[in-house]
């Protein structure tokens, strides 16, 4: 049960040297604040006792959509609503945007950002799948300089990352092949997309000149394993074989049999889950096929 907030300081630096700067003066005894959907609940549920709250969201360099050299780079603090609606974001990666419009209501989605989703780390996280899809990686800033990270290799158990005394300033999205094609399926509880999902699956393709075989393809999972995953085994069983049903099919049993790894927990149990992968990830790979199929009419 949600109790009531306990006494905290609040700071809002306007610039990332006097985040770091307050992270040092308190000794670590703080808690980075973004959009803050995560920490005011763990913080009612006595989960989260920090002396003071550094609130990010207004730090310049934390903000911004911005498209270069083909890279796109999204401000960890933009709210994961802006990213679904920004123009160039449902041009260049509609996956990415179909995901966002449905994390959360419209309240969470005006507040969460993209980087306190990922930075929070629950294998459900609505962005990971569709970027990981998307081969994102992530810029990560300490006093001591900045790394760039991919984000299969940024989570590392549920709540957990290799964030080191670090903050997650921007998610950087290469370039896609331009006849590329995604789609994100989410099976929230009780039907309702808005919620946090029972099994989420992002897939993301190209073809050959003649749409005839799979190329590229990269499929990743959500909710069914400790972190967020890349489906390999699925993967490999499409590459380079004919678009058909029967590559589905199996893609489909290898994702649920051999990549995902699932809980029992209040949203669905483990076999649920792994019986709904293989719905998704079949049914994605057969939209995707369609699409490919029409477009080469
Ligand atoms: C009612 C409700 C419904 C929800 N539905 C969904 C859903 O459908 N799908 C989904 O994926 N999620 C859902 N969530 C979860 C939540 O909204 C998201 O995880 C959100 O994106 C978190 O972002 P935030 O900015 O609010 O993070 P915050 O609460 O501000 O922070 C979360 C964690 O990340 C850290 N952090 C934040 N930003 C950074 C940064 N830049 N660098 C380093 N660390 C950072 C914080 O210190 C904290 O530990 C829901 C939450 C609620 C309360």
């Amino acid at each position: 049960m949600l109790g009531s907030l306990p006494p905290f300081d609040y700071h809002q630096p306007s610039t990332i040297e006097e985040a770091f700067d307050l992270m040092r003066r308190l000794d670590g005894n703080v808690s980075l604040y973004a959009g803050g959907t995560e920490v005011l609940v763990a913080l009612k549920e006595g989960k989260l006792k920090p002396q003071a709250l550094i609130d990010i969201k207004r730090i310049p360099e934390l903000g911004g959509i911005q498209a270069d050299n083909g890279t796109l780079r999204l401000g960890a603090a933009v709210s994961t609503r802006a990213i679904s609606r920004s123009p160039v974001v449902r041009e260049r990666f509609p996956l990415l945007s179909e995901a966002l419009k449905i994390l959360g209501s419209m309240q969470i989605g005006n507040r969460a950002t993209l980087g306190g989703n990922l930075a929070n780390a629950s294998p459900a996280a609505d962005s990971a799948p569709p970027l990981l899809t998307l081969q994102a990686s992530l810029r990560l800033v300490s006093p001591k300089g900045e790394r760039s990270v991919a984000l299969e290799d940024f989570f590392l158990a549920p709540g957990k990352t290799v964030l080191d005394q670090e903050i997650l300033t921007e998610v950087r999205i290469p370039s896609a092949p331009a006849q590329g094609r995604g789609v994100f399926y989410k099976l929230g509880p009780r039907g309702a997309p808005e919620d946090i999902c029972i099994v989420s699956v992002a897939v993301f393709v190209t073809a050959d000149a003649q749409r005839k075989s799979w190329q590229d393809v990269r499929i990743a999972l959500g909710a069914v394993a400790p972190t967020p995953v890349r489906a390999r085994h699925a993967e490999a069983a499409l590459q380079g074989q004919p678009i058909g049903d029967k590559t589905a099919k199996e893609a489909a049993r290898l994702a649920a049999e051999k990549d995902a790894n699932p809980i029992t927990d209040i949203r669905g149990s483990a076999s649920y889950r792994g019986a709904m992968v293989q719905v998704l990830v079949e049914r994605a790979v057969d939209r995707l096929a369609r699409d490919l199929r029409e477009s080469a009419r």
